[in-house]
Formats: C-alpha cells, sequence, structure tokens
C-alpha cells in the first residue's frame, strides 16, 4: 500500500497523519512547537515507527512562515523569518530528504489548508477559490484554474490595506510592518489589543468588536473578490469559530459591493459562496497529505 504522510507545522504546535492520499487518514500525533530537534525528532520517530504498514512514497510539509517555497531558490526549503529559537533558516525540506529518501512537497500552511479543502473539503470540483484563515495572524491562498497561486513568492492577502476610520476606530493596529493592514486591524491578536481581553472568543457575540471585525474582513475580501473572482471563499481560522461572524461578514460584502459583480454567487445564494472549512480544522493536515501525493505524481512523470 502507498502511504503519504502530511506535516502541518504551526507556531505551536506540529501534526503529522499517514494517509492513502485519497482521504483516508490511519495515524497522526501532534507535538508542541519547541526546537527544531526536538520537534523534527518526534516526526520522523512517528514516521519511521508506522513505515511498515505500508511503503512511504512522499511527505507534504505546510509550514507556518514566511517560507523559502521557489524550487528555483538556493534557500528552497527553509522557514526564512522567524523569532523563534532554532527555526531561522532550519531547512525542514532537507531533513525530511535526508531521513526518508522520497520526495517531500513545501508549501505554506495556509496553501495546504486550501489544497485538503479543494480535495476533500468545501471547494471540492472548484477551480477558482479563496482559503483565508482569520487567527492570531491572517493569511489567504488562492487557487486559480486549479493551481495555487505564486508569483515572486506566496501572495500576502493578510495585509490588504483596508480603509480605516480613526474615529470610530482609534486603534492604531499591530502589524509592525503596516500598523494597520487587515491583519494589523482583524487578526484575534489585533482585537485582543484593541479591546484588553485575554482572548477574542472572551467577546461575547453582541459586543461591538464583532461589527468592527466583519466590516475590515468584507472590506479585505471585496478587494480579493475585484482581483481573482474566486467561485467560493472558505474562511477558517481561529477567530472564525464566531459562526455569527459569517452571516455579519456575508451582509457587508454584499452591501460594499453595491450588485457591481451581479453574480448568482453573490446576488442570490451568498450563504453558500462565503463558507467555513469543510474539514473544520483538518483542513491542514489533510492538505499536506495531498501535496504530499502530488509531489510524488509529478516526480513520476
Ligand atoms: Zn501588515
Amino acid at each position: 500500500m502507498n502511504l503519504f504522510a502530511g506535516i502541518e507545522g504551526g507556531g505551536t504546535k506540529f501534526i503529522c497523519a499517514l494517509g492513502n492520499g485519497h482521504g483516508e487518514i490511519y495515524e497522526r500525533i501532534s507535538v508542541p512547537t519547541t526546537t527544531p530537534k526536538e520537534t523534527i525528532a518526534q516526526i520522523i520517530k512517528f514516521l519511521r515507527s508506522h513505515k511498515h504498514e505500508g511503503e512511504l512514497k512522499a511527505i507534504g510539509i505546510g509550514s507556518f512562515g514566511p517560507i523559502d517555497n521557489d524550487p528555483e531558490s538556493k534557500n528552497y526549503g527553509q522557514i526564512t523569518a522567524t523569532p523563534k529559537p532554532g527555526w531561522l533558516h532550519y531547512n525542514i525540506v532537507e531533513t525530511f530528504k535526508h531521513a526518508f529518501q522520497v520526495p517531500v512537497g513545501f508549501e505554506t500552511d495556509v496553501a495546504t489548508a486550501a489544497l485538503g479543502e479543494y480535495e476533500w473539503g468545501s471547494a471540492q470540483g472548484l477551480k477558482n477559490f479563496l482559503y483565508m484563515t482569520v487567527g492570531t495572524g491572517i493569511g489567504a491562498a488562492a487557487m486559480i484554474n486549479g493551481q495555487l497561486v505564486r508569483g515572486m513568492c506566496s501572495a500576502e492577502m493578510g495585509h490588504l490595506l483596508i480603509p480605516h476610520d480613526k474615529i470610530v476606530d482609534p486603534f492604531q493596529g499591530i502589524c509592525p510592518y503596516h500598523g494597520d493592514c487587515l491583519e494589523g486591524m482583524a487578526s484575534g491578536e489585533a482585537i485582543k489589543m484593541r479591546w484588553q481581553v485575554r482572548s477574542a472568543l472572551d467577546l461575547p457575540a453582541s459586543h461591538t468588536a464583532w461589527d468592527l471585525e466583519a466590516n475590515y474582513l468584507a472590506a479585505g475580501l471585496m478587494n480579493i473578490i475585484l482581483i481573482l473572482s474566486p467561485q467560493r471563499i472558505i474562511l477558517g481560522g481561529g477567530v472564525m469559530k464566531q459562526m455569527h461572524l459569517f452571516e455579519k461578514i456575508r451582509e457587508r460584502v454584499v452591501q460594499k459591493l453595491n450588485g457591481y459583480v451581479p453574480t448568482p454567487e453573490i446576488l442570490d445564494d451568498i450563504d453558500h459562496y462565503i463558507v467555513a472549512p469543510g474539514l473544520a480544522d483538518r483542513s491542514g493536515v489533510a492538505g499536506a497529505i495531498a501535496l504530499a501525493r502530488r509531489t510524488y505524481e509529478q516526480e513520476k512523470k
């Protein structure tokens, strides 16, 4: 049996799972993100201990970033800028290639989550869609014509500039690069700072924070709709666990577009246009397995 390993590397934990590449997941572990030496050693041990159950054909990694995932670059496979001790310039791709001698696919965490949704989640059957995660930070990946969008490097739609009425919301934003960009204003971290709460989830559904949040996210999504014309938008991440936010965002997206994009998706069926991830919290690791299978198929050609 062919086995594919998916690794979802996050800032607080790494999840690794083995699957057949067609939707079945057999075993998985979750280990805390400490140093590469400790964390990666546990993943390698897990994969080695399950190897006898089938043949490991490829590994897919969706990593926190920023990362260098340009195969032409001399730093390909590295995490390129992080304050986490030991991870700066750590080459995760080389480590796994060396340990298992199999092809290794490498993408951002949000791109692999998009792949998972494309294969088995809310974007099945669509060739053009957006996946956005609204958590500690904001990241997004777009698939256009069945390919993840990439230019010079990965797109950074979490840092779009959005309108900021400083009378309504005097908060300056928390992005160290741009201040009041989308991530600076609407990430989980921004909500915590603006309202001085331990977690965004401590704010009740009736709190004005959520109107502001929906407004900023809708502004960002309007820009993306106008540029990429995705057939669907999937919103994941910790902040989006507030399910009431979906309704607020949908309303504002329709209001802001004001009939200018007259598609049935937006005018008649917005509830199925802006949706939650079909795989809930499993998009990332499932997508990493899909990435492994794709990498294997590509190398076979
Ligand atoms: Zn920014």
